[in-house]
């Protein structure tokens, strides 16, 4: 639980909750927060008869239900959305970003026809696999660092900022000329590559992994601001349960609970939530009617060629279409 101060409360008083709270068996952390309001975390949370006492100490503005661990993820620490900015792109407030791109980079023709497409119908960022995480047994793994060599053309010749998927802190030299470092969902519990994009200064897009709780995704992200790195979006991209006729269940619910949970961004991937090209826009929309601060969606020129992943590939028309269509949605998403 986090016991929020009323602003500018005097050190002298603050001290004394501080105290109460260490003799009575919790632990206490002070943490700045905005508007001079100082925030104290209190763990384990006060049973009922310390709650009254609580509210006794005039310093005490208000109780928040929120957790210790994600002391930098919640909003009850900085209430503002997080905008995060590339060269001539943002995401997050009032800035909705679609990221569009194929799900592995295969080629200058093949990139030279992607990018300008999808940056035309309004995409924000390009994005594409390099080092491949291999989706399924027997998968193409990418071209790795020529990859990203590719990708950073298409970045300086259209003039479109590009995330790629890291794999293992080994590789963090190849991504000097990437905007956003995307963390897969098969990497978002791998602490030690976190560790070191936590200290990279680069913007992180942030994962869910399958078999992870919206709780294990807020603790990554954690662990990479407790290290300094404040620009992170979270990605839902669906979760593993019994239905077989789509690839993942995407778990849409997710997205307002973080947007009342969290001031980063949040966007959703239909492509690899559902695994299926038909079901793209319709995710799209209700990912947009969510609340969702941006979708990552996987587009192909020819996606029945595609190297990696076609079945959920939409092309470059379908996308614009979608484009069109979740613009029109935007006026209305939910907002916590
Ligand atoms: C991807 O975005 O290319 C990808 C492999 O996604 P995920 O990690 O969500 O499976
Ligand atoms: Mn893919």
């Amino acid at each position: 639980m986090i016991i929020v101060l009323k602003p500018n409360s005097q050190r002298a008083q603050v001290t004394e909750l501080l105290n109460w709270l260490d003799a009575s068996g919790y632990e206490a952390l002070l943490v700045p927060g905005d508007n001079n309001a100082s925030l104290v975390s209190v763990d384990p949370d006060p049973k009922a008869m310390d709650l009254d006492l609580i509210h006794t100490f005039r310093i005490v503005d208000r109780l928040e239900d929120a957790k210790m661990d994600h002391i930098k993820t919640t909003r009850v620490h900085h209430p503002e959305d997080t905008v995060i900015g590339f060269f001539n792109t943002k995401i997050g407030g009032d800035n909705f970003c679609v990221i569009a791109g194929p799900s592995s980079i295969e080629s200058k023709e093949q990139l030279n026809i992607i990018a300008p497409a999808i940056k035309q119908s309004g995409a924000g960022l390009l994005r594409g696999s390099t080092f491949q995480p291999g989706e399924s047994d027997g998968e193409y793994l990418g071209l790795k660092e020529e990859g990203i060599r590719l990708l950073v053309e298409a970045r300086e010749q259209f003039e479109i900022p590009v995330v790629t998927e890291i794999l293992s802190v080994d590789h963090l030299r190849y991504y000097e000329d990437v905007d956003l470092i995307q963390v897969g969902a098969r990497s978002m519990d791998n602490y030690e590559l976190l560790k070191e994009l936590g200290l990279c200064g680069k913007p992180i897009l942030l994962k869910r992994g399958i078999h992870s709780t919206i709780n294990d995704l807020l603790e990554s992200a954690e662990f990479l601001m407790s290290r300094g790195n404040d620009q992170i979006i979270l990605c839902e991209r669906g979760v593993e349960a019994f239905e077989t006729y789509t690839k993942n269940t995407l778990d849409l619910a997710a997205v307002p609970l973080l947007k009342k949970t969290t001031h980063l961004p949040v966007i959703v991937d239909p492509s690899h939530g559902t695994g299926l090209s038909g079901l793209v826009k319709p995710m799209s929309m209700a990912a947009t009617a969510a609340g969702a601060d941006g979708l990552m969606l996987e587009v192909h020129h020819k996606s029945d060629i595609a190297l990696a992943t076609g079945e959920e590939s939409i092309n470059v028309s379908a996308f614009d279409n979608i484009i069109t269509a979740v613009a029109m949605i935007q006026p209305f998403a939910y907002k916590p």
